[in-house]
């Protein structure tokens, strides 16, 4: 039984398991006794009713036979039939049968009495009464039967009979009993069993709630308990010893416990290890952090430092270098503005946050300034001062400004510029003061370097230069024959060579390509270059060639080997451009020729002639006749001889210029006049411009150059025609059309036409006689002029000659106004330099008019020339000037000069560099067009200044 006990405790499943299948056995075993009692109860009742039933028919087969047997007997008598008579045996023997099974049963007393009567009566029935009465009807005594019988009559039967009615009646009375009873024992037995069943209940719920009592109990106190380990009580567990899982929960919390409560001592002390830890790394931390900083400031100081000095490497161009250091040492070190003036004679400069005009002060009061202090120390100098009211802005209160002079010295020791940074309101230390001087160093590397690279790069213009100028093609070329560098002569002569500094290197097999393209018959040339690169000493020292494209030309080539400390690093190749020593050859032996052709054919029509007069007898008209053509002749020969000495003075510049200015149009007007007379074929037509035409040169060879071109046109019109003159002036030139409706000139000839000696030979013009040096002198002079000569032609219908030259404008002084003595002569002077021509006359008759006086320039160059002497009150200008000059070139001229520093300068252009002026502390500017009204007006602002 402990065993058994022991076992349940074990597990909480089997203490519910077992009370559960305790619970139902019990209802079980009810209901299987209840069941059974039941099926006792039936069958008690079925055994009662079937032995009252079969009693009941007994009771009624007794009665039944009882009356047949007393019937049958009665049938006997009367009709004494055998059958009646063995049918009342057969009914005693059914009697009797009953009887016998009757007596079997339970029966009471009344009932034992009854059958007992019933026996008795029928023995002595059959026995006495039957024999009697069967003796009586067999003698058909039926009297003596009659009195005999009613003895008879009075047997139990019919008490039987009567008991039988009763018995019927008695048994429905103790069925309906038995039944009674049966419901009875039924519904108690019920009752019993549901009585039963609430016991069984009953005991289920007391073992439940023990067994609950038993678990949850001990279970809520765990959580309890759990949940007050978890807020950090300290607990004692009970339910240590119990067997089930309650205990082995107990028992493992309690180990838990045990363990976290071990762990969490080993935590703590962990823990405090840790905090320890963590203090030590937060000093180590906060070590770090001031370390940290310290580096981030030495890291900006040097990226800035970096930045510094990288920009400084970056650029060669002297301005940006001094913008870029003013600007980064401004922004690197924080100060609010500076300048860097280099102490040269330009004293170029570069400022952060100051003004043109305030540089331009400072640079003015140089002399005068800290500048000289720092430059004689060669230290830093600090001025701690009060604030100016541009630097104080809107503040009220004193503002202290500290400026720092520091000397860039170079590595002579001479102070090659200054540096002046300023900071408004906040001190400059003495680390940062001696940071700058360390940046100053470096800034007086990079301006040493500026000077070098300058000095090499004047040097290597200066080279090019010289190279770029020499008329000859300079070619070099390594040892393999590549290209490495030509002049820019040489790319006038072959087009595949670049002008300029983009030049790319050419290898030889490039080159000898590029050759084949320009040259005609390259094959001497590319032997000669072979040879050389080749260093074939038995080269010839040079080759000519003839180059096609894109301008004809004979060239000559020789070469010089390139040696470096006695070892060949190159070859020159120089390149001259022979073609006129060439033409003059082919010239001379054409002028041989000719000469001797021209003044040969004269020569001999004199010396024929001549001789038949000397040596024939003609007659006189005849005589005259050869006189005449002698005569002839020799003025051909003269004119001729005249022609050719003109040229060769022309061209050997013996030729002497009076040169005044010159009115075209009476000039062209007198030719014409002239070369009119005789030739009535041509119809002469002049359209001459009513402006004044005149041009600087000599009347003279001017009147040789229309005359030339006049006759030519009547000479090579032989049909006549019209010849029409024409003379305009088109921006500021003199522009003079000849034009003629006569031969025309071939295209071929037309280059070749101002040649010497040159003339068109076709049979048209056989009979036109002439030498060839009309146009040559005629394209001579105009050079001479300064001028150009075209031809436009076209043969059969015509030719233009058109010549250009400059126009003479007379740089006119005040004129009228002045010399009729309007202008006062303490007038201001208003200097006007304006390269339009009707715009400076209206600029000018403008300011008379307002009575200033005025010198008017239209070159900036002359402006620039001649301003020291006149001293010019005001000064408007126009920026866009002739090449080369333009009005800014003016205004650094006056600004570097101490006499003209201050003098007003109006700015008169069409271009809006406000910003421009600005910067040179130039305020009036009026942009064109506008009227003239609005420059008197700031002539008399800016005096009034
Ligand atoms: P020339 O003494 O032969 O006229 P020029 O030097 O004056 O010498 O002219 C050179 C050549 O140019 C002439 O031979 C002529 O063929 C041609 N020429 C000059 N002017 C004209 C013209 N107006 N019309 C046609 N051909 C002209």
């Amino acid at each position: 039984m402990a065993k058994w006990q022991h076992y349940l405790r074990k597990r909480i499943t089997r203490r519910f398991s077992s009370m559960l299948l305790l619970s139902l056995l019990l209802i079980l075993a009810g209901a299987v006794f209840v069941l059974l009692s039941t099926i006792q109860i039936l069958q008690k009742y079925e055994l009662r009713s079937n032995e009252i039933r079969t009693k009941q028919e007994l009771v009624a087969e007794i009665g039944d036979y009882s009356n047949e047997i007393i019937l049958r007997a009665r049938g006997y008598y009367v009709y004494l039939n055998q059958f009646e008579y063995k049918k009342m045996f057969e009914a005693k023997k059914g009697l009797e049968q009953s009887i016998a099974d009757f007596k079997r049963l339970e029966f009471s007393e009344d009932e034992e009495r009854l059958i007992a009567e019933i026996e008795s009566f029928f023995t002595d029935y059959f026995d006495n009464l039957l024999p009697g009465a069967i003796a009586l009807a067999e003698k058909g005594d039926y009297e003596g039967l009659r009195k005999f019988v009613p003895s008879g009559e009075e047997n139990p039967v019919n008490e039987l009979m009567l008991f039988s009615k009763e018995f019927e009646q008695n048994v429905q009375h103790i069925a309906a009993n038995a039944n009674d009873k049966l419901i009875r024992d039924l519904s108690f037995q019920g009752v019993l069993f549901i009585i039963y069943v609430c016991l069984v209940l009953l005991l289920s719920l007391y073992i439940s709630r023990r067994v609950a009592i038993d678990i949850g109990q001990p279970l809520g106190q765990l959580a309890q308990q759990a949940s007050q380990f978890g807020r950090g009580h300290v607990i004692h567990l009970e339910d240590l010893e119990r067997e089930d899982e309650l205990g082995e929960l107990a028992r493992s919390f309690n180990d838990m416990m045990v363990q976290i409560q071990a762990k969490e001592e080993e935590l703590l002390a962990q823990n405090e290890e840790l905090i320890a830890q963590q203090d030590e790394l937060q000093a180590q931390q906060e070590e770090l952090q001031q370390v940290v900083e310290t580096l981030e400031e030495n890291e900006v100081y040097l990226t800035n430092r970096n930045a510094f000095i990288q920009a400084l490497a970056n650029t060669l161009d002297k301005q940006e270098l001094l913008d870029s250091i003013i600007n980064n040492l401004v922004r690197f070190s924080d100060f609010d503005k500076g300048i860097l003036v280099l102490l040269n004679t330009n004293n170029d400069y570069a400022a952060n946050g100051v003004s043109a005009a305030a540089a331009d002060g400072f640079i003015h009061s140089i002399g005068d300034s800290m500048v000289v202090r720092v430059t004689e120390t060669l230290e830093p100098y600090k001025l701690v001062r009060d604030a100016s009211d541009g630097e104080r802005a809107y503040h009220e209160q004193d503002i202290q400004a500290s400026d720092l002079y520091v000397p860039i010295v170079n590595g002579q020791q001479e102070v090659i510029a200054v540096l002046l940074l300023t900071r408004i309101g906040r001190t400059i230390t003495k680390h940062e003061e001696s940071e700058i001087v360390s940046l100053a160093r470096q800034v007086s590397l990079a301006l040493d370097k500026l000077e070098m690279y300058e000095e090499t790069a004047r040097q290597r213009q200066l080279t090019r230069d010289m190279i770029n100028t020499i008329q000859e093609g300079i070619h070099f070329m390594d040892m393999q024959g590549e290209t490495l560098e030509v002049n820019d002569k040489m790319a006038d002569f072959f087009s595949f060579f670049q002008k300029g500094d983009q030049r790319s290197r050419f290898p030889l097999d490039k080159l000898l390509g590029e050759l084949e393209e320009n040259v005609t018959n390259t094959s001497g040339l590319t032997a000669f270059i072979k040879s050389i690169v080749a260093g074939d000493a038995t080269a010839s020292p040079s080759v000519q060639y003839e180059i096609k494209q894109p301008v004809h030309r004979y060239m000559q080539l020789y070469y010089e080997p390139l040696y470096r400390d006695g070892v060949q690093f190159g070859l020159l190749l120089v390149h001259r451009d022979i073609t006129r020593e060439y033409e003059v050859d082919r010239m001379k032996s054409e002028f041989v020729s000719t000469v001797s052709h021209e003044l040969r054919t004269p020569l001999a029509s004199v010396l024929g002639f001549a001789e038949l007069l000397l040596h024939r007898e003609l007659k006189p008209e005849r005589q005259r006749k050869y006189i005449h053509t002698i005569h002839q002749e020799a003025r051909r020969l003269t004119t001729l001889i005249n022609d050719f000495l003109d040229l060769q003075r022309m061209e050997s510049g013996k030729q002497t210029y009076i040169v005044e200015p010159v009115e075209l149009t009476p000039l062209i007007r007198e030719v014409v006049e002239i070369q009119r007379m005789g030739n009535e074929k041509h119809r002469f037509q002049m359209h001459l411009n009513n402006e004044a035409c005149t041009v600087l040169g000599d009347q003279d060879k001017l009147r040789q150059v229309l005359t030339n071109l006049i006759s030519n046109a009547v000479k090579y019109s032989p049909e006549g025609g019209e010849i029409g003159i024409n003379c305009n002036v088109i921006r500021g030139k003199a522009i003079l059309d000849i034009k003629d409706e006569g031969l025309g000139i071939p295209e071929d000839a037309l280059p070749k036409l101002f040649n010497k000696f040159y003339r068109v030979d076709n049979s048209d013009r056989r009979e036109i006689g002439g030498t060839g040096l009309g146009l040559a002198i005629v394209k001579e002079i105009i050079n001479q002029h300064k001028g150009d000569i075209t031809v436009v032609s076209e043969q059969g219908k015509g030719s233009t000659f058109t010549i250009t030259m400059p126009l003479h404008v007379q740089e006119e002084h005040p004129a009228d106004l002045e010399t009729a003595g309007l202008i006062r002569d303490s007038a201001p002077t208003v200097m006007v330099v304006e390269n339009d021509h009707n715009l400076s006359h209206m600029l000018r008759d403008e300011l008379l008019t307002s009575g200033y006086r005025v010198e008017l320039f239209t070159e900036g160059r002359h402006a620039i020339e001649q301003i020291q002497q006149i001293k010019p009150d005001v000064v408007v200008l126009d920026l866009m000037l002739e090449s080369g000059t333009n009005g800014w070139d003016v205004i650094e001229h006056m600004k570097k000069s101490d006499l003209l520093i201050n003098t007003p300068i109006i700015i008169s252009s069409a271009f809006e560099e406000k910003d421009k002026a600005s910067q040179w502390g130039i305020r009036d500017f009026l942009i064109k067009p506008y009227l003239p009204g609005m420059l008197s007006a700031a002539v008399q602002r800016a005096l009034s200044k």
